[in-house]
């Protein structure tokens, strides 16, 4: 059927108008630029238990609990003086009054709408309760598991130390007693422990992130960049590496973090050089309205671009460990401790073609630049 069959009869276009509305899952309401309500849907009628007989000319501050009640008028009074629209046009979630007094979380549009120099407005509502739940309950699995991650990292810990310990005196003490499969063993005993020190120590790191909150402290980039140049002089100097550092800002957050953060980057440029060029490090910023940037380029072996993402998550490796040695967390920390300052962190790199990491902070957390 099409609109303009429709036309042909205003009323039969008013039903089938009214069937729509009344067949929409989100609850739909209208009111008056005083706020009194003209129309509700049959969902608004569901999600809020009122039929629309008892919410027809009724303010629709009935539907809100406070402070939404209560800051309604003074808003749309602000609004039509030309101030801020907080929900008109834009969307977001709030809260409902139910009839029987129960107040629960709602998304809600608005549209203003104008029919003939007349004001409406007309709300979309579409109850929520079941997706925070949802929300609630993953927020609480996730904080369960890294806690979790946290303390089985630090248990495991000391039992490894143990297999460390025992595989040294058999190593020192009973190597003459074993034959040649009995120090195979051995030694892939030892290989494996040290990878376990290797996962373990960063799972503990990484689950650290969101346990430990570290107290911001105003440090300077640029020094705390020459540190951890410093710490690799020699396997820069092995990579035939020329250094370019562009001057950086002094920052407020916390500095063993940032150290960390230009410690995995700069170590997986070293690791990830190609070995028939000399290593080129570029650390440069750039700056926009709301975001610095920090970038740290490389001209190595980079990676498709099917791998930009998911390089940033747990474990996730593009080679083998006999090619490269890892663990594959060092990029989740560095996400973890960017997303912590609520920045974000994203590559840019092609195949033979080098690598950029990108990180943005916040402006507020530059002190100066
Ligand atoms: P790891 O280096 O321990 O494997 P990371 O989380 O630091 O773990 O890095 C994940 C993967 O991303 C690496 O295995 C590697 O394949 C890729 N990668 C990281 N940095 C670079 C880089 N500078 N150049 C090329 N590939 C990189």
């Amino acid at each position: 059927m099409s609109y303009s069959t429709l036309s042909e009869s205003e009323d039969q276009a008013l039903s089938v108008l009214r069937a729509i509305l009344d067949n929409t899952v989100d609850g739909l309401i209208t009111i008056d630029d005083t706020g009194r309500i003209l129309s509700v849907n049959k969902a608004c009628e569901a999600i809020f238990g009122y039929t629309e007989a008892e919410l027809a000319q009724q303010n629709v501050k009935i539907l809100m609990p406070d402070p939404y009640r209560s800051g309604h008028d003074g808003y749309m009074a602000n609004y039509h003086a030309g101030g801020e629209a907080r929900v008109i046009g834009i969307g977001r979630e709030v809260e409902g009054l139910r009839k029987d007094g129960s107040v629960f979380p709602l998304d809600l549009s608005v549209a203003r709408v104008e029919v003939r120099g007349q004001v409406f407005y007309s709300g979309i509502v579409r109850d929520i309760t079941v997706r925070k739940r949802a929300e609630e309950e993953i927020l609480a699995k996730s904080a369960a598991l890294e806690r979790f991650a946290y303390v089985a990292s630090h248990d495991l810990k000391e039992p490894l130390r143990a297999i460390e310990a025992i595989s040294e005196i058999l190593a020192l003490d009973y190597a003459d007693k074993l034959d040649e499969e009995g120090l195979t063993y051995l030694h892939h005993l030892t290989e494996s422990a040290q990878r376990m020190r290797l996962v373990v120590t960063d799972v503990l790191e990484y689950s650290r992130l969101d346990i430990e909150q570290e107290a911001p402290e105003d440090f300077s980039a640029g020094d705390v960049v020459q540190d951890v140049l410093k710490e690799v002089t020699l396997e820069l100097e092995q990579a035939g590496a020329v250094t370019d550092v562009a001057s950086l800002p002094d920052i407020s957050g916390s500095r063993i973090r940032f150290y960390r953060l230009m410690q995995n980057l700069i170590a997986n440029s070293i690791k990830y050089r190609r070995k028939s060029v000399p290593l080129k490090l570029s650390i440069y910023t750039s700056q926009g309205d709301d975001e610095y940037t920090i970038s740290v380029a490389d001209n190595g072996i980079g990676m498709e671009v099917e791998y930009h993402v998911a390089i940033f998550d747990m474990f996730k490796r593009l080679h083998a460990r006999h090619e490269y040695a890892g663990t594959g967390i060092g990029l989740a920390i560095c996400k973890k401790i960017v997303e912590g300052w609520e920045g974000r962190i994203w590559v840019e790199s092609a195949r033979d073609s080098g690598s950029t990491f990108h990180f943005s902070l916040p402006k507020r957390m530059i002190v100066e630049a």
